[in-house]
């Protein structure tokens, strides 16, 4: 099958990206390896949004977890941080609202990088003149021998636990963990707990920071800042501190890109694929990123309401043309071209 535009992943970029295209009138077509919003639903079902969802779309401020301008998250599914499997929820239905060309269960394997690009899979050849590339991060986590990820904290044992990182997901395991009794050491040689950023990419998001304050009046938690040197299956080892582990560690130390196939469609430098002002690859000229690994210098759009940001810019760039929908877009903030602003520390 041919199409004009293929992208690759149903998260909310992909699914976004995709909103915008339809406006547009342009052919497209979604592929993701699972089903729609897949890496929400392999969340641990207890694990919310950081970000808030709000109705302020009436206002001019578009909910900040929406990928249109026109949907609202918080008025969908009646919640300010939704779970993993509400989100998907609210993916699908933009996904039903907006009759996108999705193919679940879609797994793309190789790429052929010459034009038309040809998109092989089990059941089918794609062939396609533009690729956005929207496979996102969650389901290449960065490996740990003798680490676990976090799937289920029931599912975990009530015992001591350490955390190896201490960013979002370090946080929100011990969060959780401590909420149920257990003593967790969380071990981060940048000790985000102790940094403080108007930048959420940079530092703990404001509601990470509520929940530090709950994990430390608890007193079951010790934070120490020092990277684990060596982890083996009864023990980790910091520059001077030894803890014995009576279950593996909990990797909580993020995502590497180069293990999908963005490492074949881009130059990938300290984890970020090197992409134009357009947010074209160097590499294969015709591949696009959409999603949270879209850096530009200080500028990380590691957020949805940052990352849909980039949406307008890469439509403008793909039609070569300003179709009123983009103009739209732009209105409403999807549409971020000049970055001068970002990076400015906040006043107060
Ligand atoms: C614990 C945690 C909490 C977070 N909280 C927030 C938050 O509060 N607010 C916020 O804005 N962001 C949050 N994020 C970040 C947010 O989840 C990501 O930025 C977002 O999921 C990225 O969207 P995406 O569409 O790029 O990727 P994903 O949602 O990961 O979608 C990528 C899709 O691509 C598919 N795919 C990958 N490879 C292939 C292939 N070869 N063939 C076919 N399909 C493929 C996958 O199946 C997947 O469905 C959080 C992330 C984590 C891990």
């Amino acid at each position: 099958m041919h199409k004009k535009i293929i992208i690759v992943g149903a998260g909310p970029a992909g699914v976004g990206m995709a909103c915008l295209l339809k406006r547009c009138k342009v052919d497209a077509i979604i592929l993701d390896q699972g089903r729609i919003g897949e890496s929400f639903l392999s969340w641990p079902k207890e694990m919310r949004f950081i970000s808030p969802s709000f109705t302020g779309n009436f206002f001019g401020a578009v909910d900040l977890n929406a990928i249109t301008p026109d949907s609202s998250p918080a008025f969908g599914l009646q919640t300010e941080h939704p779970t993993g499997a509400e989100y998907a929820q609210y993916l699908r239905d933009i996904v039903e609202h907006y009759e996108l060309d999705v193919r679940e269960h879609t797994k793309v394997m190789k790429i052929e990088t010459q034009k038309p690009f040809r998109l092989h899979t089990k059941k089918e050849l794609f062939t396609c003149d533009y690729l956005i590339w929207a496979g996102g991060e969650f389901q290449f986590p960065t490996h740990i021998p003798h680490t676990t990820r976090i799937r289920d904290y029931s599912a975990l044992p009530r015992t001591k636990h350490i955390i190896i990182g201490g960013a979002e997901s370090g946080i929100d395991a011990a969060y959780h963990l401590t909420r149920r009794g257990d003593e967790v050491v969380v071990l981060d040689k940048s000790a985000p707990w102790n940094e403080r950023y108007s930048d959420s990419s940079y530092g703990l998001s404001p509601y990470s920071l509520d929940r530090l304050r709950a994990i430390q009046e608890t007193g079951l938690a010790t934070f120490i800042d020092e990277h684990a040197t060596e982890i083996t299956q009864d023990h980790v080892q910091t520059e001077n501190h030894t803890f014995s582990a009576t279950f593996p560690a909990l990797n909580a130390t993020g995502f590497d890109m180069k293990k999908s196939l963005a490492g074949e469609l881009f130059t990938i430098t300290d984890g970020y694929p090197e992409i134009t002002e357009h947010d074209e690859s160097t590499k294969v000229p015709g591949v696009f990123l959409v999603g949270p690994r879209v850096r530009h210098e200080g500028a990380i759009f590691c957020f949805i309401y940052k990352f849909r940001q980039r949406f307008g810019v890469v439509a403008k760039r793909i039609l070569a043309s300003h179709h009123p929908s983009i103009a739209e877009y732009a209105d409403k903030g999807f549409l971020l071209e000049d970055l001068s602003c970002c990076g400015n520390e906040c006043e107060c």
